[in-house]
């Protein structure tokens, strides 16, 4: 039980700088398991199938339904987007940390589902900032932003239900504050407790 890894389940609205975070977490811990999604999306520029996702068609995603090889899936804005159980389930025993970065209906099943899993929510300092940083990273059509906009303020309702707040003001106090709560929940007493019984 103390050996097992840590399942850490990250979400954040669109455009608050999930992804520059999880790099830099990553390139920093790189022992810690991200968790690659499937989508139904198609790729954006510089996107890397096997690697930010692995990109499928809707048939192919159905199957995996069908299958039952899901921890959980959802549809986000139109396209469905799941994880895998197989490789987490492997790597949680193996004791390795494992990252989910998913959208808050797949997050709440997965923590009904694993409840000792740790939640983080990253929000940006305001939501002006998020429209801001939306439109500058230029890769999505005015339509496209202001659905993920109007997506974000269902979401916030939803944050409520995690663990821990992340900002993101900057990229390197986000990272931070994930490392922070990496150690504590590290330290957790029953994580350690077996240090001291039977002394
Ligand atoms: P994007 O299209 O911007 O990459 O992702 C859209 C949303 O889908 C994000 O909120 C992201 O966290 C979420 N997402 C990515 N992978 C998964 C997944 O496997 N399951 C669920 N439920 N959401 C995911």
């Amino acid at each position: 039980m103390n050996k097992k890894g840590t399942l850490i389940v990250l979400s954040g609205f669109s455009g608050v700088g999930k992804n520059t975070i999880i790099t830099q977490v990553l390139a920093q811990r790189p022992e810690i398991y991200y968790s690659v999604s499937f989508t139904t999306r198609a790729p954006r520029e510089g996107e890397v199938d096997g690697v930010n996702y692995n990109f499928v068609t809707r048939e192919d995603f159905q199957r995996r339904i069908d299958r039952g090889e899901f921890l959980e899936y959802a549809e986000y804005n139109g396209n469905f987007y799941g994880t895998s159980l197989a490789v987490i389930r492997q790597k949680l025993d193996q004791g390795t940390d494992v990252l989910l970065e998913i959208e808050v209906q797949g997050a709440a099943k997965v923590l009904e589902k694993m409840p000792e899993a740790v939640s983080l929510f990253i929000v940006p300092p305001s939501f002006e900032e998020l429209s801001r940083r939306l439109h500058a990273r230029g890769t999505d059509s005015e339509e496209t932003i202001q659905k993920r906009l109007a997506i974000a303020r269902v979401e916030a309702r939803e944050v409520k239900n995690y663990d821990y707040i992340i900002v993101n003001d900057t990229v390197e106090g986000a990272v931070e504050e994930f490392f922070a709560i990496l150690t504590a929940e590290r330290c957790r007493k029953d994580r350690r407790i077996h240090l001291v019984e039977g002394v």
